[in-house]
Order: C-alpha cells, then structure tokens, then sequence
C-alpha cells in the first residue's frame, strides 16, 4: 500500500497559545508547512511523526520552529521507564477510589479536585511497602462487581456516532468556551473521526491480550462510567508508538482531572503492548511548547524526550528544556537560537522566472528563505533524491517522474520535497 499524498503548502495563522486566556493573538505568527495525506501507511506516518509531523485529521503539518511565536517540540514518553510522580500517583488513587466508592464531583473551574467519596476506606496502596504498579492500579477498578460505579476503557476503531459528537460539543463549548454554533458535525468527522492511516496487523510475539488492538491504525479510546460516555482519547496506534492526537472529557466530570487520568491509561495501553511482544512502545503525547502553562502538565511524566528541529533527534526532556529556558526557538544539538527574524516571508521567496513553458507559477504559500529548521533548501535538492521522487498525475492518470513534470508544478513539488527530505520517496504525491 502506497502513501499517497497532495501538497498544500506553507502557511501562517494566528496562534491560540500566547494571545491570552482564550484568545487568538492577533498576528499571524504560528507557521507550518502542511500536505494532505489521501492514504498513509501507519509505517510511514510513524517516521514522519519521528521528523516533528503531526496530523489533523488528513492534514499532516509541521511547524516553522525558527519563525514561530511558540515553536512546538514532538514529546516522547519512554513508557517503559515511566515512574509517576507521587502527585500522579494520587491523581489515579483517587480517581479509582471515586469508582469504587462514589461521592459528589465537585465541579468548577478551580477544580480543587475534591471528591468525597462516602465513608471511603483506607486505599489500599497505602501498605508501606507497596511499590506503585501502573498496570496494575489502572485495572483496579474496572470490572470491579463491587465498586459503586462501573468503569469500561476500551479501544475501537475511529467511528462516528451520535453520542461522541455530543461529548465534543460538551467539551468545546464548556471547556474551550466556543459557541454551540460552532460546533458541526462534518468538522467533528474531518478531524477526529475520518483519517488517511491504513490499519495494518500488528505481531505480538507473546500472542495479542484480548483488550489489546490487533491493528495499527486510527483509534478511540473510550471511557464508560455507568453506560455513560464520560471522555474519549483519539489515538493512533503506530509502531512502537502510541500517539495521543485529542482528548475529549464531560465538562461535569472536569474534578476527576481526566487529562492527567487518559495519559496515565495511554502510558498503560503502551506498556501492555509492550509487554505482549508488539515492541519497544512509547507514548508521543503531541506537541510540547515551553512557555505555554497549558502544556506545563506535559513536563510531569518523566523521563521524557523532545525532538531537535534541525537534527530530528530525540534529547531528555531536562536537557532540551534547560536549552528553551534561555532560547525558544532552539536547536537542542548546539544548544543555540535557531530563530530567524525578517528573511522573507511567504511568497517572497522565489525569483518569478520565465520557464519553458512561461508557466511558472509562484503562489504565497511557497517556503520562506531561508527554510525551516530541518528542511532542505528548495532551490538545491540533491539530483539522488529528485530522481526517487514518484508523482502521479489526477488528470491523466499517469506516473510521472521530477523530470517529467510539467514545470508549473515544480515549486508546489520542490516544497514538499524540501519539508520531507529524504523521506520523500516513501510516498507518491499526488498533483491535480
Ligand atoms: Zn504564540
């Protein structure tokens, strides 16, 4: 199964990290080059979120980490090596003693988090020489007959229904404070729904756990309590690697911190697979921005990594971050800014010239010079790399090669093939 994919382009927006308490700053000043993946192979998805790429529904971009105003950092939990913090730890007890004996959320923004569990019993971790298992405190209260809630996690493939579109109106309305007429079920679908992978089986050399999914690919990972969907994770399973892509929770069960609860059943279904022979599986939970308190939580769960822009190399999180406290913008490699002020900016990048055929066409959404961080330079791609490129034409139907493409193309081409590097060969790009 091949990978294909359609160039989009360069582009900036507004960001939604930096301009307030859930406000947009006002400049255009988060860029990112994206494409769209009309099919993808979980393997090749897998390396690309490896080069710093990430994806919204079929739209796989990456940031500009020398321009952005908050250069977002692929993060990667080693799951094996995972050791919650004691603050973690009591999050989970918590949350399992909810279950087991009930009491009221108290909701609210400051969600002091203070449920008051009914004449609550002693938790049972608190043996003095009990050592924290996460798998095992993770199962503790599901299909527990007993527990005065009934608590189902479970896996299924990406599909829409009804009742998962009223938990993101919920969620976005009450969490993210956008309007109820925001809310459509079509851009629901194209972004947490439908999506390009392909599932593909996975080997588990210790036999495949029941609860355990038997194929890469794009999934949900639901929570029941009582019947009642109360959050859902959008998750790709890839190879070595469980990619946290959303989280949705029910703005009335906000006390039970079910961000910090679904990373810790993530960290869980990592090991699971890990230990069922399906490899070395780590947890990528997205993006990391320094400076940004929403993603502080993100910083917790050690030991960690962060990916360098210009190596794509993975650095421990303390290294990467004593790095961004002096530079945001950085290269973890040289421990230096990679920031780039002026250069141009889209759509001054390239020098309109007259082709062969006169049809060179120069569109704002080219890449500025000099490129981002880690990409090629557009106007010097190595001959090797151009002759491995595979394009497939939507009109006629026919293959082309680099040197068979119509010249109105080539910088739409030369771009992606800059952005991808030397990946770009493992896919076929589509051009319409
Ligand atoms: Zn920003």
């Amino acid at each position: 199964m091949s990978s294909i994919i359609v160039p989009i382009g360069y582009s900036g927006s507004s960001c939604g990290y930096c301009g307030g308490d859930g406000q947009r700053s006002e400049k255009e000043e988060n860029y990112s080059y994206g494409f769209w993946a009309v099919q993808m192979a979980c393997e090749d998805y897998r390396q690309l979120i490896d080069s710093g790429w990430r994806r919204s529904g079929g739209y796989i971009y990456n940031p500009d980490r020398s321009r952005t105003c908050c250069p977002q950092y692929t993060i990667k939990l080693d799951a094996a090596a995972f050791k919650p913090q004691r603050s973690l730890r009591q999050e989970l007890h918590r949350f399992n003693r909810w279950i087991r004996f009930g009491g009221d959320l108290q909701g609210g923004d400051t969600a002091a988090a203070t449920t008051t569990p009914t004449a609550a019993p002693k938790d049972k971790h608190k043996g003095k020489n009990k050592t924290f298992d996460l798998l095992e405190c993770v199962k503790e209260s599901q299909h527990d007959n007993h527990a005065n809630h009934n608590l189902e996690v479970s896996l299924e493939r990406a599909g829409y229904t009804d009742e998962k579109f009223e938990l993101f109106k919920a969620y976005q309305v009450s969490i993210h404070h956008e309007t109820i007429s925001e809310q459509r079920k079509d851009s629901f679908k194209r972004f947490l729904v439908d999506g390009p992978l392909k599932y593909s089986p996975i080997t588990y050399k210790h036999g495949r756990p029941v609860s355990m999914p038997s194929h890469y690919g794009q999934y949900h990972h639901v929570y029941r309590v009582d019947g009642k969907l109360i959050a859902m994770g959008v998750l790709d399973i890839l190879p070595e690697c469980v990619s946290s892509v959303y989280l949705m929770y029910h703005p009335g069960y906000q006390s039970l911190n079910l961000g910090k609860i679904s990373a810790l059943f993530e960290v869980a279904l990592a090991l699971e697979m890990r230990n069922a022979g399906a490899g070395a599986v780590d947890l990528y939970m997205g993006y990391y921005i320094h400076d940004c308190v929403k993603m502080k939580y993100k910083a917790t769960y050690q030991p960690s990594y962060l990916l360098d822009a210009e190596s794509n190399t993975f650095y421990p999180f303390t290294q990467a971050a004593a790095i961004l406290d002096k530079h945001k913008n950085a290269s973890f490699e040289r421990g230096v800014s990679i920031k780039v002020d002026g250069g141009s900016t889209p759509g001054e990048t390239h020098s309109v010239t007259d082709s062969d055929d006169g049809s060179y066409s120069e569109d704002d959404d080219n890449l500025p010079s000099p490129p981002p961080a880690g990409f090629l330079n557009p106007r010097a791609l190595p001959k090797q790399l151009l002759n491995q490129i595979k394009i497939l034409d939507n009109r006629s139907m026919r293959l082309l090669t680099y040197f068979t493409l119509p010249h109105s193309y080539r910088s739409q081409v030369d771009d992606l093939v800059a952005a991808l590097g030397d990946k770009s060969p493992n896919f076929v790009i589509l051009i319409t």
